[in-house]
């Protein structure tokens, strides 16, 4: 088992889904962890639950000043930071015309400014002192397109790029960037979406196997892209190199556009009150 003892690490959006799995994994593995999350009693809720020194905060990734204060707290409850997981996010699905501009641009704050104010943030103290690893959820999204996910597309190739620029200004800074891929993940985020029967069991995975993905590449403290599962990242790095009518024939047939196009509105209701009527708690 992988050992990540004595690493202090940060999560925002750790109230549930992904970060709350991540949270889970690192504990196991040595690490204490501080969770920061827009849903304050969940995240409360949570911290508790997982126990071992781990706090819950009320965080607004999309506050400059909300995201300095968690940091600052998440520091001083763990005795320093190592880590910071860049994991809150939002999605919405349908048609791009059908959105409304205060959706896109929350989505935007959220999943592409957020990382980039958390990262802003912790790099500053992680190059100060040579070490610490900035660990982004992106998705396979990242470098996929789909149609009815265009802005979270956007912002997810946003977040790959700004990791893998970052790879590269960061060289010998000491101070490690990843961008973690997961395909789909069976989380509240993809209520009312499925993937048809072959491409489900090649595509979704569960919260525990993208946790695993974030310790291993911790403990590797590499930095680079990497997909969950695996052969989903040679598929979709793969076709960038191939002409493009071809990938959206392949796309279509494999059933791909289904996932962002099959939508049981009826299942989705209840995420898609929470994403227009912004969930957080005054
Ligand atoms: P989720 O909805 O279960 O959890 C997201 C968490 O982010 C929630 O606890 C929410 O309250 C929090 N959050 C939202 N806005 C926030 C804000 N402004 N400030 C602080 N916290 C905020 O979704 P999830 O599936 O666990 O998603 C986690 C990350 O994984 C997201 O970045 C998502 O884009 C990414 N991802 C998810 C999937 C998937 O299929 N579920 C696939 C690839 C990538």
């Amino acid at each position: 088992m992988t050992t990540l003892t004595g690493r202090r690490v940060a999560i925002t959006g750790g109230a549930q889904g992904i970060g709350r799995a991540i949270a889970e994994a690192l504990i196991r593995s040595g690490a204490t962890v501080a969770l920061g999350d827009i849903q304050v009693t969940v995240v409360e809720q949570t911290a508790a639950e997982l126990g071992s020194g781990t706090t819950g905060h009320r965080l607004d990734v999309t506050d400059p000043a909300s995201f300095a204060s968690f940091l600052d707290k998440a520091a001083a409850n763990l005795g320093g930071l190592d880590v910071l997981v860049n994991n809150a996010g939002i999605m919405p699905i349908g048609p791009f015309l059908d959105e409304s501009p205060d959706l896109t641009r929350r989505t935007v704050e959220i999943d592409l400014m957020g990382v980039l104010t958390g990262t802003r943030l912790a790099g500053r103290r992680f190059t100060d002192s040579g070490t610490g690893h900035i660990v982004n959820i992106a998705s396979v999204l990242g470098t996929l397109a789909s149609p009815n996910a265009a802005t979270y597309c956007a912002t997810k190739h946003a977040v790959v790029g700004f990791s893998e620029a970052l790879r590269q200004e960061w060289r010998d800074t000491g101070v490690r960037i990843s961008a973690i891929c997961p395909g789909f993940v069976r989380t509240e985020l993809i209520a009312g979406m499925s993937a048809p029967g072959p491409l489900e069991r090649f595509l979704v995975v569960n919260p525990e196997d993208v946790a695993d993905a974030v310790v291993q590449e911790i403990a590797k403290g590499v930095s680079r892209t990497v997909f969950v599962p695996k052969a989903v990242g040679v598929v979709s790095r793969g076709s960038t190199a191939a002409p493009t009518a071809l990938v959206d024939m392949l796309f279509r047939l494999s059933g791909g556009n289904k996932v962002t196009e099959d939508l049981d509105k009826e299942k989705r209701a209840a995420y898609q009150q929470r994403l227009e009527g912004r969930d957080d708690e005054a």
